[in-house]
């Protein structure tokens, strides 16, 4: 997500999923009880869940809202909060779904007052909009204007995401500097022009096959090598089947990019690992 509104760090606990929302500037507590309530009836709209499946609270606790946490109730659940970061389009649509839970045009901002159907104007909440059996504590927080404009700026974000709790910017920078060349430089600002996902490590050492590979996805068992056009030396290409057998035989798949104009086409054969090029 873009960085300058917020940061969402997800992580994976007792195979329950969750995700940490973290606006990135310092809001109200009405506008913190507002988001939470909107963005929980939002992403159980959009994924069709029941109410108790997703559960939202804030952090560190009701009297300092920082950060919210959502996680889903049940151990093994839908697993929508990862998708919420992996498809790209699933938090701008979610965003939309929120603007019109909250009474509001998602094109226009404009405010409806009140939802179709509904005999009175909503002034802050309603059970309609931010209202529910399960917030009663915060209904005298919430207020569906006070987060219009946020929600606005939200729908039109886009999602960018980071392997690791540093937001993308971050982690980017420091696999540059533990890139091992100028070539391995070009193919991280190539994945990251595009948007794709990074990888968590950089010249990670893989003792068993005595290689250092360039980059690592930890979580798909993916090794990639940025080999160019200079590996097409027969010494080289026999070192190189060597440690991809090794790499191959501990469970692991092997990536290798090697002329530039073939990289596009080796991303997309990829997209459980690179994400969906657009
Ligand atoms: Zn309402």
């Amino acid at each position: 997500m873009s960085a300058k509104t917020m940061r969402v760090i997800p992580y994976v606990e007792d195979h329950r999923n969750c995700l940490l929302f973290k606006p990135s500037e310092d809001l109200t507590e009405n506008q913190m009880a507002s988001l939470q309530a909107a963005l929980k009836q939002a992403i159980q709209a959009y994924y069709q869940l029941e109410d108790d499946e997703l559960a939202a609270e804030p952090l560190p606790n009701t009297n300092n809202r920082r950060l919210i946490l959502f996680y889903e109730a049940a151990e093994g659940g839908a697993g929508v909060l990862r998708q919420l970061i992996s498809d790209r389009e699933a938090f701008p649509a979610v965003a939309r779904k929120a603007l019109e839970i909250c009474h509001f045009d998602p094109d226009t901002g404009e405010d409806l007052l009140r939802a179709t159907g509904a005999s009175e104007d909503c002034e802050a909440a309603c059970y309609d909009c931010l209202m529910s059996y399960g917030n009663q504590r915060d209904h005298r927080l919430l207020d569906r204007k006070s987060i219009r404009e946020l929600l606005l700026s939200y729908y039109k974000s886009t999602t960018s995401s980071s392997p690791g709790p540093d937001p993308r910017a971050e982690h980017l920078r420091r696999l540059l500097n533990q890139a091992g060349s100028e070539l391995e430089k070009r193919w991280l600002q190539f994945i990251d022009e595009r948007n794709l996902n990074l990888p968590d490590k950089a010249q990670h050492l893989f003792e068993p096959c005595k290689t250092r590979p360039d980059f690592l996805y930890e979580e798909h068992y993916v090794f990639v090598y940025i080999d160019g056009p200079v590996h097409t030396y027969p010494d080289r290409k026999q070192r190189d089947r060597e440690q991809t057998e090794c790499l191959e035989d501990m469970g692991y798949t092997v990536i290798r990019f090697g002329d530039l104009d073939e990289w596009e086409g080796i991303v997309s054969k990829f997209p459980h690992v690179f994400g969906i090029t657009k």
